[in-house]
């Protein structure tokens, strides 16, 4: 197979990997050359060493290095690396000079990436990777102990995440209020690491996996683009410890039939009109307010004729916008996310309806005047904030679902676990949360 026939993007994934960057880059470089043309994409977010510095200084013409501060936010360093990898495909999606490749080459920019393959053997990679029309991708072996068993899938060696399983082998062994003593982890590791230890000799010939990484992964682009599927680096797993009380059939029968409330759309905007008639708080209801209610509940699905909530808190507090200016946030309730609508289509366009809406009856020449602004829609609240469904005030606060009928405040399934807050008895809205703080309280 002649490589330079072949165009390559190279992507990566960085924070705080100064020390690595420079060979990593290096080797990035040096495998360039044996392609048509190269493109590298990386993500950076948050390093605090020379991560950035180094990749200013090494930009050239067909790169683009994304510094993201924004997943900083993100808490768990696996929600930032399936954001950052998502991203970096995005990218790739929209621009056609990336999209056009034929080859997408994803690699660590840790210290693996400081280990320079052999051309020979990305050349050999390259001529597997193409000999059959249902590869799709091709990844590198690691010398000893394979270490990359995040990804790795496969019927032989990790069907599973045996991590999982080692996190619920961990947590069943031990009483929940107990620390995880260094003999739970040792024999969490027996039962379940160790079984998993082994490494591939570097002459067997490739296996047929679902997935795997180790740092060098050649994709065929085709497969990439059309891969329909994200990049998930989180999941929710289900942990029963020794203590686990036996489980009161109801609550059974109440997870299982709850239903979530609305999800909402908030967006927040300011403006260099001062709107002085409008008050702090105003509701618009639509014309079809029932049939609007059913859209949200029942067919889940959006309409035009939407009800909406404006907030303005400079009506009773000015220095809540700078001189001169005015700001707001306005909510509209929509489906949760139980109704599958795609938000990073429809947000855009529900912004703008919901502009108009106020344009016509409340703040004229709205659009114009705009001077900052950005929305949430009910896929931040599930994302980011972990709601289920992306709902925007936990469980339904309806008679079926509330007092006993609710999650109760001391833990139905373990005991010292205590719950607070808008899903739990009495229920969402600021006051409830309070008050559900307050029963706890009577109770402890
Ligand atoms: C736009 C909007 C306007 C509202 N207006 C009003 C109002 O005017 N009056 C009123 O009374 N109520 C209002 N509410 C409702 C009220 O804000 C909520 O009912 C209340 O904040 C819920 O409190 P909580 O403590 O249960 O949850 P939250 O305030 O949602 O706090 C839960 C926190 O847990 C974090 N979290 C989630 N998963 C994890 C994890 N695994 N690890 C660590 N942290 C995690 C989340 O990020 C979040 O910060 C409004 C809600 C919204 C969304």
């Amino acid at each position: 197979m002649n490589l330079k026939n072949l165009k390559v993007v190279f992507a990566g994934c960085a924070r705080d990997c100064s020390s690595f960057l420079p060979d990593t880059i290096k080797n990035i470089r040096s495998y360039s050359k044996l392609f048509k043309e190269s493109h590298t994409v990386i993500v950076e977010n948050g390093s605090k060493d020379k991560t950035k510095e180094i990749l200013n200084q090494n930009l050239s013409e067909n790169d683009l290095f994304l510094f993201r501060e924004d997943l900083t936010r993100l808490p768990n360093r696996g929600q930032r690396l399936e954001t950052a990898r998502n991203i970096i495909i995005e990218t790739i999606r929209e621009n056609d000079k990336l999209n056009d490749c034929d080859l997408f080459i994803m690699i660590d920019l840790d210290d693996v990436g400081t280990y320079r393959i052999n051309n020979k053997d990305i050349s050999k990679a390259v001529e597997f990777l193409f000999s059959k029309k249902e590869n799709g991708a091709v990844f590198a072996n690691q010398l000893g102990t394979y270490y990359d068993m995040w990804t790795l899938r496969d019927q032989k060696y990790c069907k599973n995440d045996f991590w999982v399983e080692a996190l619920q082998f961990l947590i069943k062994n031990k009483n929940l209020s107990e620390q995880i003593s260094k003999d739970n982890f040792m024999e969490a590791k027996k039962e379940t690491i160790d079984k998993k230890t082994f490494s591939f000799n570097v002459n067997m010939p490739p296996i047929l996996v679902e997935s795997a990484f180790g740092g060098f992964g050649i994709y065929k682009m085709k497969n990439v683009l059309n891969n329909k599927k994200k990049y998930k680096g989180v999941q929710n797993i289900e942990v029963i410890s020794k203590d686990q009380k036996k489980i009161n059939p109801l609550f059974n029968w109440k997870k299982k039939r709850m239903e979530y409330s609305m999800g909402l759309f908030v967006y927040y905007f300011g403006t260099k009109k001062i709107y002085e008639n409008v008050k702090h708080h105003t509701i618009k209801f639509g014309d079809k307010y029932k049939e609007h209610l059913e859209d949200i509940f029942e067919n889940k699905k959006l309409n035009e004729d939407i009800s909406y909530y404006l907030h303005r808190p400079t009506a009773t507090d000015k220095s809540m916008a700078p001189k001169g200016h005015d700001c707001f946030y306005v909510l509209v309730p929509v489906p949760n996310n139980k109704s599958k609508i795609n938000w990073s289509e429809e947000g855009l366009k529900l912004k703008d309806l919901v502009v108009r809406k106020m344009e016509e009856s409340l703040l004229p020449d709205l659009k114009n005047n705009i001077v900052e602004d950005f929305f949430l829609t009910p896929d931040y609240f599930e994302k980011e904030l972990n709601t289920k469904y992306g709902s925007g005030f936990s469980i339904q606060p309806k008679i079926t679902q509330s007092a006993y009928f609710r999650f109760h405040n001391k833990s139905e399934i373990y005991n010292g676990l205590y719950f607070v807050g808008a899903g739990t008895h009495p229920g969402a809205g600021i006051p409830g949360v309070l008050s559900s703080a307050k029963v706890l309280d009577k109770i402890l």
